[in-house]
């Protein structure tokens, strides 16, 4: 057991079903905060932040999904899953790579429990996201997000070590978020089913140290493909089945449907195709739609209207389907206090759904989560998803905040380990927690 340290004078052992026993006593909540000792843990970050590569801010530009095996993203790939897991195996982390057969996906975990099977003490987990927008780059601040991940776990574990408190940490790196929805694959391979809360960040553009925890929307994504028949448009055109139309015709009719659309749902999409030329009449066109709705139960009645409006449609595809964020109240009035108290920053617990949408909403259908946005400083008109905020997330400002941040996430997590009645709060929330559900 490791010795107490400065900041944890008030613990002792031994440990009690993942509690800590302070002079005989199970420690209280009150007493949790002074236990986990954010100094410990602003120290440990403070310390390691300057080892934590530079590289891992312009390495972390993993690809979409579906380009995994394009050779030059590919590398980049390969690099951006190489350091952070040689990162944290250098800092006594257990490293899978590969996680779960996904290629960029990895596990990193640190345990003191003994025996290793001990089912009675909690494991606290942490998502990083790594992946990069095409051509843009860091236009989401994943990179944030990597390394907040990586900070939050890393001062977990040494708070955990220095003031001897039980548990598990565990690490995710999860791919492809912004295109294949890697965390749904690694829900159904299992990945989360170890943990008994999970919690990440995301940055924003936002007031100056402010963060919140607001949803974000269902979405559906969905592929319709219109089959036609090719024909030389100058000389025989009749002769023809045009795709391009039939594709241009529904989207027009979802275009129309939008001012019947309530605010809070969206629509959107793109219309491809393969080998067109102005002289030859298309016989295939593709459009991919974005259906999205505050819960995952309104979107499916939504993708139903959607559809309808497409009656010309030849094969529809639906792809897995991403759900709202169902943010864990309990958690998210910790991280209040604690980023108030710790970080400085003001807390909105924002109700209704942002305007993006996070494949980390199936997640909180699993399990007690939590994913506060934190903002950082943004040109104007640069929110995410532009080449502006590849730029904002680059800052030293916006490391700076985010490192703040993920030592308040620490600092929430440990109370998961600590706090039995926390704990069971927490669950109870998600348990009752039917907003959205299908
Ligand atoms: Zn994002």
């Amino acid at each position: 057991m490791a010795a107490d340290a400065p900041g944890c004078l008030r613990l002792a052992s031994p440990f009690l079903h993942g509690r800590i026993l302070n002079k005989g006593h199970e420690s209280s909540p009150k007493d949790v905060k002074s236990i986990t000792g954010p100094k410990v843990i602003f120290r440990v970050l403070t310390r390691h932040y300057p080892l934590l590569p530079n590289r891992l801010m312009v390495g972390t530009k993993i690809c979409p999904f579906e380009e995994w095996n394009e050779t030059p993203r590919h590398n980049t790939l390969l690099y951006a899953h190489k350091v952070p897991t040689e990162f944290m195996g250098a800092h006594g982390f257990s490293i899978t790579r590969h996680y779960l057969c996904l290629e960029t996906a990895w596990r990193v975990a640190w345990s003191n429990v003994f025996p290793p099977s001990k089912t009675s003490v909690r494991t606290i987990g942490f998502n990083s996201e790594m992946d990069a927008l095409p051509e843009i780059g860091h236009a989401c601040g994943h990179n944030l997000i990597a390394m907040g991940g990586v900070a939050a776990a890393l001062g977990t574990k040494h708070a955990m070590e220095k003031c001897g408190i039980e548990g598990r940490v565990v690490l995710l790196g999860t791919p492809a978020e912004d295109a294949g929805s890697g965390k749904i694959i690694l829900i159904e391979r299992g990945a989360y089913k170890e943990m008994d809360a999970c919690l990440m960040m995301h940055p924003t553009p936002g007031p100056k140290l402010s963060a919140g925890t607001g949803s974000s929307l269902a979405i559906q994504p969905i592929e319709v493909e219109y089959f036609g028949h090719p024909a030389r448009a100058s000389g025989a055109p009749w002769e023809g089945q045009n795709s391009l139309d039939a594709a241009f015709l529904a989207y027009s009719s979802i275009s129309a449907l939008r001012q019947q659309m309530k605010p809070t749902h969206r629509v959107h999409g793109i219309v491809e195709g393969r080998e067109w030329a102005p002289n030859i009449i298309p016989d295939y066109a593709k459009i991919r739609w974005l259906v999205r709705a505050p819960t995952a139960k309104e979107v499916e009645v939504f993708q139903v209207a959607a559809a309808l409006a497409t009656a010309y449609q030849i094969k529809l595809v639906e792809h897995p389907r991403v759900y709202d964020l169902r943010q864990n109240d309990e958690l998210a009035s910790e991280f209040a206090a604690v980023i108030k108290q710790y970080g400085g920053i003001v807390f909105a617990n924002v109700s209704g759904a942002a305007g993006g949408s996070t494949d980390f909403g199936n997640v909180t259908y699993e399990l007690p989560t939590l994913h506060p946005s934190f903002a950082i400083p943004t040109a104007e008109n640069g929110r995410n998803h532009t080449r502006q905020f590849t730029d904002s997330a680059a800052t030293k400002e916006a490391h700076a905040i985010e490192i703040s941040v993920a030592k308040c996430i620490a600092l929430t997590g440990l109370r998961v380990l600590i706090d039995g009645d926390f704990y069971a709060r927490l669950r109870e929330a998600f348990e009752g927690d039917d907003s959205g559900s299908l």
